[in-house]
């Protein structure tokens, strides 16, 4: 089984998660160093009362910024090392073709719109 995509456009798409990984890695470090900052102002302010239940909620929304990146990242890393197999670019799913503009606008989905939008709503499609 051959690939539906040229070599150009698989150029173009591993460009595309290079920069994006490039990206992430940056929005995450300076997400982390950004925390960390204020973490540190908090501990200097606020040492008097009580805050921990505010503490906690704003460490929730930072875990939960940063797993969604860190999940972007893992499949970006994936895609990348796929990207050179046979079978970049075909559904995990169904086998098909995933279109080049649903590549280019998410260069690492594993499967094309009609199982992914499957997969979305499982109880309609059991
Ligand atoms: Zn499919």
């Amino acid at each position: 089984m051959s690939s539906h995509l040229s070599a150009g456009q698989r150029a173009l798409l591993r460009a595309e998660l290079e920069l994006r990984r490039n990206q992430l890695d940056k929005q995450i470090s300076l997400h982390q160093e950004g925390r960390t900052r204020v973490q540190h102002a908090r501990d200097v302010l606020e040492r008097d009362y009580d805050d921990a239940p505010q503490r906690a909620m704003d460490r929730e929304v930072d875990m939960a910024l940063s797993d969604i990146d860190s999940q972007e990242l893992g499949l970006i890393g994936r895609a990348l090392v796929r990207i050179d197999s046979e079978d970049f670019g075909a559904c995990s799913d169904c086998g098909n073709d995933i279109p080049f503009d649903r590549l280019k606008a998410e260069p690492f989905a594993l499967r094309c719109v009609a199982c992914e939008s499957r997969r979305e709503q499982p109880s309609r499609n059991p």
